[in-house]
């Protein structure tokens, strides 16, 4: 089994965190972002969608809603805070 369709299998069950999905397959957020922007792509073409939570600050409560890829954004760009909230993944219909 491969890491993606570990990911997947484990997606299907529940949601995690970002960093829990890091943490579990033991990889950089870089690496999770691509494999995350590759699993939504296999799952479309079997009719199902990546559940992504956007980040969201949790300073200000600014919700990074126009993100086109899954990397974890550096900061915030309303107040420049760096605690941005881990979103949570899921696998749906
Ligand atoms: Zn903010």
């Amino acid at each position: 089994m491969t890491i993606r369709q570990k990911m997947i299998s484990l997606l299907e069950e529940r949601a995690f965190g970002f960093r829990e999905l890091a943490k579990q397959f033991r990889i950089s957020d870089r690496e999770l972002a691509d494999h995350l922007s590759h699993i939504s792509r296999t799952i479309k073409a079997k009719g199902k969608h990546l559940v992504a939570h956007p980040f969201r600050c949790m300073e200000c409560g600014f919700l990074f809603k126009d993100r086109k890829h899954f990397a974890k954004p550096g900061r915030c760009p309303r107040c420049k805070s760096t605690h941005i909230e881990d979103p949570e993944y899921g696998i749906g219909p």
